[in-house]
């Protein structure tokens, strides 16, 4: 078990490096036992070496000419051997241990550790709705813990180490009168024009008002700038959250490291799972459906028959054109795709769609739509705008019409996981997946009365997934719609598995996607900002990323819960004599 352990840790270290700056690296380095500058010292063994070998062929060659023997040798020949030996060596070890390393520490395939899957499939087994004990627990921490590594400090490390946020005596002057109330708190930064005192002073000015400590969420370390009237208002710290990498993740024909914000343990490691599993078995295809986001306000008028009446003229096909040129005035990307109305009584809902280029789009949607609220009225000035949003949109809330019409990305992702790899990746069969997955994702959740719910655990992997790019997470309700399919296929040797997902709402501009966390992780997945070869294409990467994701997730809590019950079908049917407990330890 020790061994396993250990062996656990391997696919991190063997991660191609993420570019860090150790204290050994940074401090003292080997090379700083030389005398000379290291370029310096280079030099000197280079010349050394080569002097030393031409010194010593020139007088071989002559040696064999004049028939002397080559075991008589001289002084200067002595020396010249020593000097090709010290400086044979010195160059060795410079250049020939990293040579080696980037041999033996290959990536990619090669770091999964098969070993480490019996441990999240044991793990998996407890999870999804109700953990009896917390997963570190479950994981037995109370291994003999490993010998301690040489200490690593991060670039943002040594941004924290910065001397903490001093408050001067003004402050305290502003931190009385915030707490007096003569200072409204929200008022800081316009009156100080410097975000990050602002936030140090409303800190303070909270802890003194509740008299409680708010030790323990950090305020140093972070850009307060970067969220003005963009992110969060009347900031006095920032939450830190993990983020760990599933993957590689093939998704088609590219790879993909995808970072998950989470406290939930065991999500990274099961989705890791899932990854190696797909990259084994040649990769999953991810295919986009459509692409448009939605905003439907709610108008009212005297009559149903007038709510008809707009209802047919904005549904006439001859009309829209005059509709999309009013409406894509609002942004160079924001292009209208159509609009679909429902009526109640005398209210109409008018759903608008359209593309929104890289961004995930509700600003941009929300002004185009007031653009054309604006245009109707000289047609229909007896239309009251009773909501620019009338949730017919539908924006944070589980609805059946992101369901069925989609909202921002629809994104299908399938793959056939090979027999073998099922057995011996996800250590269950083909045969247990599919039946549990009809019974649970189909059956299960239409017992349930589910609404785009028909999976394990989809949103655990687009909530993680949307915190660490810095989407929306509250838009998880509707991003997580998903349908988890799965069918033996090649005469039941393999399985096929997809996932179909109708609303992923994701962009990589706007929003949270400009914050320097968040951008870091949209830059690894070679998605950060506005894609530069066409308006959209990097949002659109990104969702097929969220839907591999899942799959990978799918797949791999599936076969934990499938295996599980193999285990105890088993032990019932095979075994029944033997206490089951005792054999699954
Ligand atoms: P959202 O509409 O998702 O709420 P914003 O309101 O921040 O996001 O809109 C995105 C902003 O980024 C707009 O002002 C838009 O003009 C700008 N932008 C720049 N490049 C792009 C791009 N490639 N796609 C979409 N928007 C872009």
């Amino acid at each position: 078990m020790e061994a396993r352990r250990r062996s656990s840790t391997k696919p991190v270290q063997s991660l191609k490096p993420t570019k860090t700056v150790s204290v050994d690296e940074d401090l003292t380095k080997a090379s700083d036992a030389l005398p000379l500058p290291l370029h310096l010292s280079n030099a000197v063994f280079f010349t050394l070496f080569f002097s030393a070998v031409y010194f010593l062929l020139s007088n071989w060659r002559e040696k064999i000419r004049t028939s002397t023997p080559l075991s008589v040798v001289t002084y200067s020949e002595i020396i010249a051997i020593l000097a090709f030996v010290a400086s044979f060596i010195y160059l060795l070890g410079f250049f020939g241990i990293d040579f080696v390393q980037s041999l033996i520490l290959r990536p990619q395939t090669e770091v999964w550790n098969s070993e480490d899957d019996d441990e999240v499939a044991d793990v998996l087994l407890r999870k999804e709705d109700a953990r009896k004990v917390p997963c570190g627990q479950a994981l037995n921490c109370s291994l003999p813990p490993l010998p301690p590594p040489a200490p690593i400090v991060t670039v943002q490390k040594v941004l924290d180490e910065k001397p903490v946020t001093v408050l001067t005596e003004e402050d305290e002057e502003i931190i009385k009168s915030v707490v007096a109330g003569t200072t409204p708190s929200y008022s800081l930064e316009s009156k100080l024009g410097d975000c990050k005192r602002a936030a140090a002073i409303r800190r303070e000015a909270l802890q003194r008002l509740t008299g409680k400590s708010l030790e323990g969420l950090p305020l140093d370390g972070f850009d307060y700038e970067s969220i003005l009237g963009q992110c969060c208002e009347m900031p006095v710290g920032y939450v830190q959250i993990p983020v760990g990498i599933a993957g590689p993740l093939l998704i088609n024909g590219r790879e993909y490291s995808v970072p998950m914000a989470t406290t939930e343990g065991c999500l990274v490691a099961s989705t890791n799972r899932g990854c190696k599993a797909i990259h084994l078995s040649g990769g999953a295809t991810s295919t986009l459906l459509r692409d448009g986001m939605t905003r439907a306000p709610v108008v009212r008028f005297g009559t149903a028959k007038r709510a008809a009446d707009l209802k047919l003229y904005l549904e006439d096909p001859d009309n829209f054109d005059t509709l999309a040129v009013v409406f894509n005035r609002s942004s160079r990307f924001g292009r209208l795709q159509g609009i679909k109305c429902a009526i109640a009584g005398k209210n109409l809902y008018l759903r608008f769609t359209c593309t929104t280029g890289d961004a995930m789009g509700m600003n941009m949607v929300s002004k185009g739509v007031q653009n054309v609220l604006d245009f109707l009225q000289t047609d229909f000035p007896d239309m009251d705008v009773m909501g620019i949003s009338g949730n017919f949109c539908s924006d944070k809330k589980p609805a059946a019409v992101n369901w069925i019409e989609g909202r921002g990305k629809s994104v299908v992702c399938e793959a056939i996981i090979k027999g073998d790899i099922v057995r011996k990746v996800l250590k269950t069969t083909v045969e247990s997946l599919v039946e549990l997955n009809m019974l649970k994702n189909l059956t299960g959740s239409a017992m349930a009365g589910a609404l785009g719910g028909f999976n394990a655990h989809a949103s655990n992997i687009v909530t993680a997934v949307y915190i660490a790019t810095g989407q929306d997470p509250a838009q998880n309700v509707e991003s997580s719609h998903c349908i988890t399919m799965m069918e033996a296929v090649n005469d039941g040797q393999d399985l096929h598995i997809s996932v179909t997902m109708p609303s992923i709402e994701v962009g990589t501009v706007g929003g949270g996607t400009q914050l320097a966390s968040q951008s870091a992780c949209l830059n690894l997945l070679g998605v950060k900002g506005a894609s530069k070869e066409s308006a959209g294409a990097n949002s659109r990467m990104l969702a097929t990323v969220v839907a591999g994701a899942v799959l990978a997730g799918e797949l791999s809590l599936m076969s934990a819960l499938a295996a599980g019950q193999l285990v105890k079908s088993h032990m019932k049917y095979n075994r029944s004599n033997k206490d089951v407990s005792k054999a699954s330890s």
